[in-house]
């Protein structure tokens, strides 16, 4: 059993920054836990806390049911794996690896088990008596989990391990430490300001922002139902597309865009939720793949839009046309059937089933 969980934790520094503000959320046994948000949302601090490096100015932090805010890190049974992996340098890769094992005076024939059996585990193996100067950034990447593993610890604690690692490499360390997890089957809690890293890798998600929750939950939930526009805006890529406008009542619901920009049909199941909005202030959301070439797809319920295409960015088997509304810079993700040009009107065909509606002032979902 290895539970994790926060009650209304807040972090405020000597400097007197509220870096993390009421946290409560719980880790199960065994979860891969993303914390995921911007940079100085708080999420380091909060993993520091957890560590037990960071002091707790307020509330409780537990593991395994049991508050651990004035237990030394070493006594913790937590593991952490930082950005810079933090190797000794004149230690070979096994020493590296036994180190913490040794410190803590396990017999030799049980560290070199151990140590084996990790490296084996990361396939660093041929390794083993190298420097760490003498390894890639992944293979150091490698040694730093290895080192964690090898102390069998109740939860690993991941703070951006992945981010000095080149874009192809990432995925890769992506996939091999969510088989890692599943294999150890261990408690994990991963700190990233990667919204794909925490999507694919992610049981559930800490999403957070000036050092508040914004929404916890998984990957598709965030996707589908986000809690708020910040979290709209922050998972999927490329993001949510955001109009300013206003409700009106003329032949059924519209969202009319400020400025004389798009009318849009609301559809029949969101026009009840909506009706309180008629004359008010709103944000429409539209993820970029939810924006459809009519020549290719064909959707019910969609509206028509004809927009100036002003960039237009092949990637491959997609293409991202992006153009101007009356509010806002937006993105459509098209299948590459054709490219087509810059500097030309092309119609396009808005999913509003899949629209998302945001109260402009507390930029909170509506549906
Ligand atoms: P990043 O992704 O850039 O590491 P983060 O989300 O992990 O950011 P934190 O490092 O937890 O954010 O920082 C949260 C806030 O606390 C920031 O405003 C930061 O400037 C501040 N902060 C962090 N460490 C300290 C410190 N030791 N003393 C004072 N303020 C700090």
């Amino acid at each position: 059993m290895a539970e994790v969980k926060l009650e209304n934790v807040s972090k405020i520094y000597p400097n007197n920054v509220i870096a993390v503000k009421d946290a409560t959320f719980e880790v199960k046994d065994g979860e891969f836990m993303v914390l995921l948000g911007p940079s100085g949302c708080g999420k380091t601090t909060t993993l520091r806390m957890i560590a037990g490096l960071e002091d707790v100015t307020k509330g409780y932090i537990y593991i395994d049911n049991k508050i651990v805010n004035d237990v030394p890190p070493k006594d913790r049974d937590i593991a952490m794996v930082f950005q810079n992996y933090a190797l000794y340098p004149h230690m070979s890769v096994y020493e590296n690896m036994a180190f913490g094992l040794k410190l803590r005076k396990y017999p030799k024939s049980e560290i070199d088990k151990r140590v084996k059996e990790a490296a084996k585990i990361l396939g660093i193996e041929h390794l083993l008596d190298r420097k760490p100067k003498e390894l890639s950034g992944g293979q150091r990447q490698r040694v730093a989990v290895g080192r964690a593993i090898v102390r069998n610890p109740k939860v690993f604690l991941f703070d951006e391990p992945l981010s000095n690692l080149d874009a192809k490499f990432r995925v890769q360390m992506r996939t091999e430490i969510s088989k890692l997890h599943q294999k150890l089957g261990a408690t994990m809690i991963y700190v990233t300001h990667d919204q794909i890293e925490a999507m694919t890798m992610g049981d559930r998600i800490v999403v957070m922002k000036d050092g508040i929750i914004q929404q916890i939950d998984t990957p598709l939930n965030l996707y589908n139902f986000p809690k708020n526009k910040f979290v709209a805006g922050f998972i999927g890529s490329p993001s949510m597309n955001f109009l300013e406008g206003k409700i009106i009542q003329e032949d059924g619901l519209k969202f009319v865009e400020n400025n004389n920009g798009f009318k849009l049909l609301i559809p029949q199941e969101y026009q009840d939720k909506l009706k309180n909005y008629v004359g008010k202030e709103i944000i429409l959301g539209i993820r970029p793949e939810h924006i459809y070439d009519p020549l290719y797809t064909q959707i019910s319920n969609g509206e028509k839009v004809r927009v100036l295409i002003d960039v237009v960015e092949p990637m491959g088997n997609e293409i991202y046309l992006y153009f101007a509304t009356s509010t806002s810079q937006c993105v459509a993700r098209i299948p590459a059937h054709e490219e087509p040009q810059t500097g030309i009107y092309k119609e396009l065909v808005i999913d509003m089933r899949k629209a998302h509606f945001f109260d402009k002032d507390t930029e909170e979902s509506i549906l």
